[in-house]
């Protein structure tokens, strides 16, 4: 088995990250931590904390850092991320949180991250037609369905467009990317982590890339 790493991965929305995030988990062998996908679960299941955080993602909102924090803290601190490290997804997204997971992996501090670039207006494009599984969070998209009508290839769940890919949501997610979250590419430059990897290019193509970039950044 490979060595295990513990990354973040940084790009606007729809940039392939967590597509690509998926993959690089299944390389290493370790989890792949997709805040989005934890809060989406957290709606499913439909908890106080679920409904009040579907409100704030349906209208492209921010979750509190203090929440986000907490949630990822408690996660690094499980076993299986302790022991292999973990492809983050979706947090970092503030340079609050940036500063909040240099403590919180003061002990087995980041190796890596990974800024996927792709341009807004390809973004913009790629987000609206894409499509996801509700039950396992799969994505397709309009231009690359399911085999089967909307149904997910991978567990059978129902194929379908996120609350937030709706264009105004999008737009104000895009906007709060460039606000909130960018200042985190010269943040992590200056702490020497970041390589920049070019997101345009088929799923594969950009796999190989990134695979590229972080085997020479890690040694792998
Ligand atoms: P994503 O699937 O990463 O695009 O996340 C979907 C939505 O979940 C975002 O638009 C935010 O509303 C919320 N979210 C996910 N991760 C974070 C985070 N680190 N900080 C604040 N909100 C988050």
């Amino acid at each position: 088995m490979t060595d295990g790493v513990r990354l973040v991965m940084l790009g606007r929305q729809g940039a392939g990250k967590g597509t690509q995030a998926v993959r690089l988990a299944q390389h290493f062998v370790v989890p792949h931590i997709s805040t989005g996908d934890m809060l989406r679960a957290a709606v499913a299941a439909g908890t106080e904390f679920g409904l009040k955080a579907k409100s704030v993602m349906d209208a492209g909102g921010l979750v509190s850092d203090d929440i986000m924090v907490g949630i990822v803290d408690e996660r690094l601190n499980e076993s299986d991320t302790t022991a292999r490290g973990y492809i983050l997804d979706g947090f970092p997204r503030t340079e609050a949180q940036g500063a909040a997971l240099a403590e919180i992996t003061s002990e087995r501090p980041l190796q890596v991250v990974v800024n996927l670039e792709v341009p807004e207006d390809v973004v913009l494009e790629r987000i609206t037609k894409r499509r996801v599984c509700e039950s396992c969070g799969s994505i397709y998209s309009v231009d690359a369905p399911p085999k089967n009508g909307w149904i997910c290839d991978v567990d059978g769940g129902k194929v379908v467009q996120r609350d937030d890919d709706e264009e105004g949501a999008v737009r104000k997610r895009l906007d709060l990317y460039a606000a909130e979250t960018l200042p985190l590419v010269p943040f992590y430059e200056r702490a020497g982590l970041l390589v920049d990897v070019d997101g345009i290019g088929t799923a594969d193509e950009v796999f190989t890339r990134l695979l590229a970039a972080i085997e020479a950044r890690i040694g792998g």
